[in-house]
C-alpha cells in the first residue's frame, strides 16, 4: 500500500512499501504549508542511496558540512534549519521505505486502531498481507518468530497480543460510552474524584 508523507515544502512518495525506492520533491506552489525553495527539486533513490540521504540530511541538520548523497552535495536551499523540519518526516518514510508496511505499522502504530497481531519475521504468518506469507521449512521445525518483542515462542507472542487487544477493546468501549452519554460524567453531589 503506497503512502504519501507530507513536511510543510516537501512530498515524499514510497509507492511500494519495503521495495527500497523512496521519491522525494519540493513544492513550491503551497500558500497553505509553506514552501522551502522556488526550486522544483526531484529526485528518486533506491536502497544505499536512500541511507545516504538520510545521513546526509541529518549531518546538515547538525551543522555538518558533510551532505553529500553519493556523488552528489545536497542542494543549497537544503540549510541546517530546513533540514531540521524534513528530518521526523523523512526518518518515517525511509523506515516504510526500507522495512515494508508490516513493520512499519507495528512500530508506528495509529492512534486508537487496534494493535497488530504478530508478525513472523521469517514466513510473514501474520502479515496485513495474507498472500506474502510463505512456507518456512524453519517454521515448520522450530515454529514462528515474531517481529519486535522479546518474546522467543509464538504463543507467547500470541498471548502477549491477546492481553493488548483486550486492554484495547476496553478502551474503545470506554470511549465510545462516554462519547454517547457526556450527561452522565458530570460530577455528583458527594463531590468524588475519578475512579
Ligand atoms: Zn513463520
Amino acid at each position: 500500500m503506497s503512502m504519501m508523507f507530507y513536511s510543510p515544502g516537501w512530498e515524499l512518495a514510497v509507492d511500494s512499501p519495503g521495495s527500497g525506492e523512496l521519491l522525494i520533491t519540493t513544492v513550491t506552489d503551497s500558500t497553505a504549508t509553506g514552501t522551502v525553495t522556488d526550486e522544483k527539486w526531484y529526485r528518486a533513490y533506491y536502497g544505499s542511496q536512500v541511507v545516504q540521504f538520510l545521513a546526509a540530511v541529518t549531518a546538515r541538520a547538525l551543522c555538518d558540512i558533510a551532505g553529500r548523497v553519493g556523488h552528489e552535495d545536497l542542494p543549497a536551499f537544503l540549510t541546517p534549519d530546513v533540514a531540521r523540519g524534513l528530518l521526523p518526516t523523512l526518518q518515517k518514510a525511509v523506515l516504510l521505505t526500507l522495512a515494508g508496511s508490516d513493520r512499519y505499522e507495528r512500530v508506528f502504530p495509529d492512534d486508537g486502531r487496534a494493535p497488530a497481531e504478530p508478525l513472523c519475521i521469517r514466513c510473514h504468518k501474520g502479515s496485513f498481507f495474507p498472500y506474502l506469507a510463505i512456507s518456512s521449512e524453519w517454521c515448520e521445525q522450530f515454529g514462528h518468530r515474531a517481529f519486535g518483542t522479546s518474546l522467543e515462542r509464538w504463543e507467547e507472542a500470541h498471548e502477549a497480543y491477546r492481553l493488548n487487544r483486550e486492554g484495547w477493546k476496553r478502551t474503545e468501549t470506554r470511549r465510545r460510552e462516554s462519547r454517547k452519554s457526556p450527561q452522565l460524567r458530570l460530577p455528583d453531589a458527594s463531590g468524588g474524584g475519578e475512579e
